[in-house]
């Protein structure tokens, strides 16, 4: 096991395009990393760059303390597990797992036989060994490719979509089995997605890319409630947060539906704006007649034109409209908000016994300390760590 550190890592292409552009992350001896952002944002060539399939541009690849930059993949002893598993079809699972074993010099077929006994152990597979992948379901399968990093002894695991071929209840059960199994082995992990699921649930910290920068790398709970700026924010959470356009008034802010005090902190902070981005999450919201008189935020009313009812919970969509200026200059601006236009409805996420209804006027509460306020030109998050409303 070993620890990975990316130092300033460059990687262009023939023609110029920076795919990876300036990327430093430490990976600490055991920990799980995930590397996630939409397609194209870099992250397979990442990985790919630290298994050795691809060479580094500038900057450094340290293995377990040693530079690898020159290194060839199998002078890595990394385990790459892709997303079709790459299993050999006409071998038994027992054969597939010691695979990797076989192509040493001098095997030591007891040894070799006790390493795949305790993979398969530790897996789960040991009434499977002598079946052929064909016969095997797909979690079955992964299961078995992982066997085959774990007879290595690898320094690192390296999983690039793992589970992207696999049904939704699968894809489940495995992601919980792999994140299982990785404390249970307590290997170093690098897991390419594009799914933030995987990503918030697998990770001990999550780097966040979009077009070949490191956006943000965090715990899954800072990126949540911590994002650096709007593309992170945009990115993580489902249904995603909520764009708003704020018109700042001195020491208050107008939302679509409501208008929220400032504090004397969060006033000094946005000074100098005119027009902001607040965003709020879906569960930050709630029917008003639910929340006790004391709660920290603002109520106001809004009409609801559809009710998506989830049986834990429910959506309600509010349509709004921006006021013209705010529009235009939100228009004005779209290039730089990355695709996160500005939505004209507000999606809020209510308690299952809310009698909230579709075609009427709510009555609603938004938790006012819990909004981010995003600079339009930047994307950049002014709340951070700020106190946002008047107490
Ligand atoms: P996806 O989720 O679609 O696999 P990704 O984040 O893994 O996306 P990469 O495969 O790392 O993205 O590619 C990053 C960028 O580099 C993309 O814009 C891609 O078109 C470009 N790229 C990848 N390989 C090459 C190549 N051999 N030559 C030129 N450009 C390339």
């Amino acid at each position: 096991m070993a620890s990975i550190e990316l130092k300033n890592i460059v990687k262009k292409y023939g023609d110029g395009f920076a795919a990876v552009n300036d990327v430093s992350i430490d990976i600490a001896d055991g920990e799980f990393v995930i590397l996630v952002g939409p397609s194209g944002c870099g992250k397979s060539t990442l990985l790919r760059m630290i298994v050795g399939l691809e060479d580094i541009t500038t900057g450094e690849m340290v293995i377990g303390g040693e530079r690898v930059n020159d290194k060839a993949p199998r002078d890595r002893n990394l385990a790459m597990v892709f997303q079709n598993y790459a299993l050999y079809p006409h071998l038994s699972v027992y054969e597939n797992i010691a695979f990797p074993m076989r192509l040493g010099k001098n095997v030591d077929e007891e040894d070799l036989d006790r390493r795949v006994r305790e993979a398969s152990t530790t897996l789960d597979l040991d009434e499977h060994l002598e079946r052929k992948p064909a016969n095997l379901s797909g979690g079955q399968r992964q299961r078995v490719a992982m066997g085959r990093a774990i007879v290595r002894d690898a320094q690192a695991f390296l999983f690039d979509e793992p589970l992207s071929n696999l049904d939704a209840k699968l894809r489940g059960q495995m992601r919980t089995e792999i994140s299982r199994l990785q404390k249970k082995l307590g290997i170093t992990t690098v897991y390419v997605t594009h799914d933030q699921t995987e990503a918030m649930t697998l990770g001990d910290r999550v780097a966040v890319l979009k077009r070949g920068n490191l956006e943000q790398l965090a715990t899954p709970r800072e990126l949540y409630e911590q994002p650096v700026n709007l593309f992170v924010a945009g990115f993580i959470g489902s249904p995603p947060m909520n764009f708003m356009p704020a018109n700042v008034n001195g020491d208050s802010l107008e939302l679509p539906f409501v208008t929220v005090p400032l504090s004397p902190e969060l006033a000094e902070k946005v000074k100098g704006n005119d027009i902001l981005i607040a965003g709020v999450r879906p569960e930050h919201f709630e029917d008003s007649s639910l929340v006790d008189d004391d709660a920290k935020g603002v109520r106001f009313t809004a009409p609801v034109d559809v009710i998506e009812w989830m049986g834990n919970e429910q959506y309600a969509y509010l349509p709004f409209e921006a006021p013209r200026e705010v529009a235009d200059k939100l228009k004005e601006l779209e290039a730089d908000l990355d695709g996160e236009s500005m939505r004209t409805q507000i999606v809020v996420s209510l308690d299952a016994a809310s009698r909230v209804t579709s075609g009427e006027d709510a009555e609603l509460f938004m938790q006012t300390d819990r909004m981010h306020l995003f600079v339009p030109e930047t994307g950049d998050n002014l709340t951070r760590e700020v106190e946002t409303v008047q107490a």
